[in-house]
């Protein structure tokens, strides 16, 4: 567990079980032993052929745990209630899901269900988000709000009034202060009076990667001015006390307290002064931000840790309101927080296999070396020379540059044709050994993975966001090597070098080593949030298959209550304007007309199962342990 971290950044959903696998705590702390969901057993059920008892879904899986999801919006819950209950404050907490985290309709709905007592509510950024968000609240608590953020036309807002008008309760946030009249004008047209918040640009500015569309200069939201004439405008047209609202957000993972409880103090000001104006303030809505301990180090200065748990992130908001509040002798508003990451992070699991690895073997230094230094012309001779005496006198920098120079003077002299293949696979493997012999990284075993990380883990790719990744089982046996991991994809980003705790590999259990090929499973932890929404089609990996897994009284622990499979390659063709029907007709037409007769209807079903089949690697996996549990 110390060598991945996993107390760290796991506790309290997930930890090393006797048997060496990573285990689920669906309740969190209050998880008995006996309900631990042993994860390698998940896999299992879920990717064994059906006829050996499992669901037959082919990895990679996101293994979903709404438990764990339950319990992430309780705790969000009863630490807010804590706080204002500890610090008397004179209202309550009410939070919203953003569903830009991960729209998936299970996540949202769950969400509606599971926080309707604590009357949750949902944030909608986009006309598609508003419609879903809409939908699923009709089930959700009548008091839960329907945010309505970012940049809105006419129709956005429109649809934001009709939600209004069919008792949900909803509030449409000015991003910009054009949207106004647009509100305005449209709630007249349409005889439903709105209520309205405002999105301020604080000054308070976050530094992290997340906090550059924070400050003054940040992109949204309203100045100082804006929110002035605002209030001004809807004075003039008797409707401030449609204003009820004050929203800012400083970016995601917000990594302190201390800058928390700046921002929050900012905002409060804010509101304050609106209440000060006439406006009809109730709300404080406090954004996103809350942060998520992805390396375990609980440290303020990077953007993959915070310094904070819920409990403090809660009393640091509560206490910045209560004390501005009090000052001004302002009443306490209710407080709002769009907690996305914090709330859906921990509840996804995307498991997929390592199916190879490669490392350069010294042994393929010796066969070619003597033939190469004959072919050498004088002054790469003397490069070479260089190289020894360096490495003799352990000057081992000094190895690494003649081994340079060296490899630069032999391709040119390939590109001139005066050295052949096998010279320049010689040179190639002597600066390998020497990469390798001086420096540990070179060490590196690539372990060739079955997964697309521009589909399933984007944030890698585009900003060098880290995640935990860490093998579901055989942890109780020491790792033995250090390994990257290179995808599936024909890019050469498409490669996982760098891990939590500013490791440049994993400790990874060696394939060859007694492991069955194909049935070494990885696990990257802490990416419910954004990964999936993100994602694009690179060679058209399309997403991962999907169990649901929740707790049971069984002798497993565990009952998938539901499991879809991965977009095949029709599906995904399709998102690209092919059309799969019309292509397999042309190529049977083709097989009529050049197909060798016999053969005609195995390629036909070939090519039939190649559009149904997902477009990962398929591969068999085979041994006897690999059988699922029976169902319960
Ligand atoms: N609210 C707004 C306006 C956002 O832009 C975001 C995301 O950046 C969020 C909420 C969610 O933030 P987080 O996932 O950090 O909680």
């Amino acid at each position: 567990a110390a060598l991945y971290k996993i107390d760290g950044w796991g506790a309290p959903y997930f930890t090393i079980n006797g048997a060496g696998n990573i285990s689920v705590r669906p309740f969190g702390s209050a998880t008995l032993p006996h309900q631990e969901i042993d994860l390698l057993k998940v896999v299992k059920k879920a990717s064994v052929p059906k006829s050996a008892g499992g669901l037959g879904l082919q990895l990679p899986i996101i293994v979903r745990l709404p438990d764990v999801l339950k319990n992430r919006l309780e705790s969000l819950h009863s630490a807010f209630h804590f706080a204002i209950q500890s610090n008397g404050y004179d209202s309550h907490y009410q939070g919203v899901y953003p569903v830009k985290c991960n729209q998936d309709r299970y996540i949202v709905e769950d969400i509606v269900e599971f926080g309707s007592p604590f009357r949750f509510g949902l944030e909608a950024g986009s006309k598609p988000e508003l419609l879903l968000a809409m939908s699923c609240l009709t089930r959700g608590s009548p008091d839960a709000f329907l945010i309505c953020n970012g940049y809105k036309d006419e129709e956005y807002i429109s649809l934001a009034l009709m939600a209004r008008s069919l008792d949900l309760n909803t509030v449409i946030v000015l991003e910009q202060e054009e949207e106004l009249d647009t509100v305005v004008e449209t709630s007249r047209k349409l005889g439903i009076r709105p209520v309205i918040g405002l999105r301020a640009k604080l000054r308070t500015k976050h530094s992290g990667h997340f906090g550059s569309t924070s400050g003054e200069k940040g992109k949204f939201g309203l100045t100082t001015t804006q929110i002035l004439s605002v209030a001004r405008k809807l004075q003039r047209l008797e409707m401030l006390e449609c204003l009820q609202l004050l929203h800012f957000h400083i970016g995601s993972q917000i990594p302190s307290t201390v800058l928390l409880a700046d921002g929050v103090g900012e905002a409060a000001q804010i509101y304050c002064e609106l209440a000060r104006l006439g406006a009809g303030m109730r709300v404080i809505d406090i954004g996103g931000g809350l942060g998520i301990d992805y390396d375990g180090s609980h440290s303020s200065g990077s953007d993959v840790s915070v310094s904070y748990g819920l409990d403090e992130y809660a009393s640091a908001v509560v206490r910045a309101i209560q004390f501005a509040c009090d000052r001004k002798h302002v009443r306490h508003p209710i407080i709002c927080s769009e907690s996305g990451r914090a709330l859906v992070s921990h509840h996804s699991v995307l498991v997929f296999e390592a199916v190879s690895s490669t490392v350069v073997e010294p042994e393929s230094v010796g066969q070619n070396l003597a033939y190469l230094l004959d072919a050498l012309e004088d002054e790469s001779r003397a490069e070479y020379r260089n190289l020894m005496a360096a490495a003799v006198r352990g000057e081992y920098d000094s190895c690494l540059v003649y081994s340079d120079q060296l490899k630069k003077q032999c391709v040119e002299q390939f590109k001139d044709g005066i050295l052949g293949l096998e010279h320049l696979a010689a040179v190639d493997a002597l600066c390998d050994l020497v990469a390798r012999e001086t420096c540990a990284t070179s060490r590196l075993h690539t372990y060739h993975v079955n997964l697309s990380i521009f589909t399933s883990i984007p944030d890698f790719w585009a900003i060098g966001q880290l995640f935990p990744i860490v093998p579901i089982h055989h942890l109780d046996r020491r790792p033995t090597v250090n390994g990257v991991l290179s995808d599936l994809t024909c890019d050469s980003d498409g490669k996982l070098d760098r891990f939590i705790g500013g490791r440049g590999s994993l400790p990874l259990h060696e394939i060859s080593c007694g492991l069955e090929v194909g049935g070494y499973y990885l696990g990257m932890f802490l990416g419910g949030a954004y990964q999936e929404a993100l994602g694009g089609l690179h060679n058209l990996f399309g997403g991962p298959s999907v169990v649901r897994v929740a707790h049971s009284e069984g002798p497993h622990g565990f009952a998938v209550t539901r499991a879809m499979a991965g977009p095949s390659c029709a599906d995904v063709l399709r998102v690209m304007q092919h059309e799969p029907e019309l292509m397999f007709e042309a190529l049977k037409h083709r097989i009529e007309e050049h197909g060798r007769g016999d053969d005609g209807g195995d390629i036909t079903g070939g090519l039939s199962r190649a559009f149904h089949s997902m477009p990962y690697l398929v591969y068999s996996s085979g041994d006897e342990s690999m059988a699922a549990e029976p169902d319960e």
